[in-house]
């Protein structure tokens, strides 16, 4: 049949769909070995914790360059778990960037601190230092900034911010696994640079399981302790099995997760040079468009591109375009967390975070993984080209 149309101009209307992403196509490739390690655990029946969450552990930790991993149940976990370190009492504050997953800010919440916000960078979208600094009050324990898309944040500024005021950096590296930035000299991976560093395995991260699944980072061998008792209820080996020094939670990771988990960690430096690839295939392509701005790679960052995400003009008529014409995409985020109902209490207004609130208007993230063919990176294209008349 290819051969039939071979040299026939495709009908961009009835192409067949791109979707923002296709984790089956990724299944095509792994499912042979995925089984054979899920299978493993299934004869094992050890399916919590125990040695293969063990061995991802030890396997992501050396990936990262990084002295403790500690797999927990979700991103979201990881998040919150980190909050708990802190001990937060009545008025404390976190703070952290308006323009994320709902998870950064919600953590804070539900560890009992107060989020306080601080405007992003419109350049790489990320927490702003110099607004941070902003609302830095007495009342300041962290700061909780976010890698969003795959970029890091530039740390320096709030690592020598932390360190004057006796702050703790938490970093949200969800959407950033193998990510890294010169800090101080030599590069770093994203997550092992402050006192801890939150990671999600969620299916559509770079490094995904079969569910929902999480991890933090640590050099601190006293706080790694404590996490690995905050999640099992707070039960201290210590102080005798049954005996909880505080109480935790249940936020532990499956030994399928860590099975898949450590199949995939082996193709992850390929897929991360695919997506920086077709990543950059996109910027040559559409950095000539006047009504797009692709994303900024800051050259002492190492962009993974979890999402490829221009600004654009006309944001919601180009997603109709592209929707009618069988090609995926994505708004994330439009609703900047100071506008979201339920931190109404916290008394922000409409037109506070100028850059957060622009981004949440104008961010479209376009297909990219790292299967992505370049026939449909090159549709993607023209079709963007198409609707601005170019
Ligand atoms: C995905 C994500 C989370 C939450 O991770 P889950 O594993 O889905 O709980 C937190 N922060 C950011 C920035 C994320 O992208």
């Amino acid at each position: 049949m290819g051969e039939l149309r071979m040299g026939a101009r495709v009908d961009v209307e009835s192409a067949g769909p791109i979707p923002l992403l296709d984790l089956a196509r990724q299944h095509l490739h792994l499912g042979e070995e995925l089984t054979a390690a899920v299978r493993r655990v299934a004869e094992s029946q050890s399916f919590v914790l125990g040695a293969a969450v063990e061995e991802f552990e030890a396997a992501i930790a050396h990936y990262l360059g990084v002295g403790h991993a500690i797999g927990v149940a979700s991103g979201t976990d990881a998040l919150y778990l980190c909050m708990r370190l802190l001990d937060l009492r009545d008025g404390d504050e976190v703070i952290t960037s308006p323009f994320t997953f709902f998870a950064t800010a919600g953590a804070i919440a539900n560890a009992g601190g107060r989020v306080v916000f601080a405007d992003i960078d419109p350049l790489t979208f990320n927490l702003d230092p110099r607004c941070v600094a902003d609302v830095i009050s007495e009342r300041t324990r962290a700061i909780l900034p976010v890698h969003l898309f795959g970029q890091m944040v530039e740390l320096q500024p709030l690592l020598d911010l932390a360190d004057q005021r006796g702050l703790w950096i938490i970093e949200d590296a969800a959407q950033s696994m193998g990510a890294k930035a010169l800090v101080g000299g030599s590069w770093r991976a994203g997550g092992t640079v402050g006192t801890l560093g939150c990671f999600s395995f969620y299916p559509t991260k770079n490094l995904g399981g079969w569910g929902d699944g999480g991890l933090i980072t640590t050099n601190d061998p006293d706080l790694a302790e404590r996490l690995r008792r905050l999640r099992v209820h707070g039960e201290d080996p210590g102080l005798g099995r049954y005996v909880h020094g505080e109480v935790g939670v249940n936020s532990r990771l499956d030994a399928i997760q860590a099975a898949v988990l450590s199949v995939k960690l082996r193709h992850l430096p390929g897929w991360t040079e695919l997506r920086r690839a077709r990543a950059a295939e996109y910027d040559r392509r559409l950095d000539v468009l006047a009504e797009v701005t692709t994303p900024v790679a800051q050259p002492d960052r190492f962009h993974v591109y979890n999402l490829y995400t221009i600004r654009a003009q006309r944001r919601t008529a180009l997603r109709d375009h592209l929707t009618k014409r069988n090609i995926g995409s994505g708004v994330y985020y439009p609703l900047p967390l100071h506008r979201q109902p339920c931190f109404r209490g916290l008394g922000y207004e409409a037109g506070q975070f100028p850059q957060a609130e622009r981004a949440a208007e104008e961010v479209l993230s376009l297909p990219l993984f790292p299967e992505l063919t370049a026939a449909e990176q090159g549709r993607v294209v023209e079709t963007i080209q198409g609707f601005y008349g170019g």
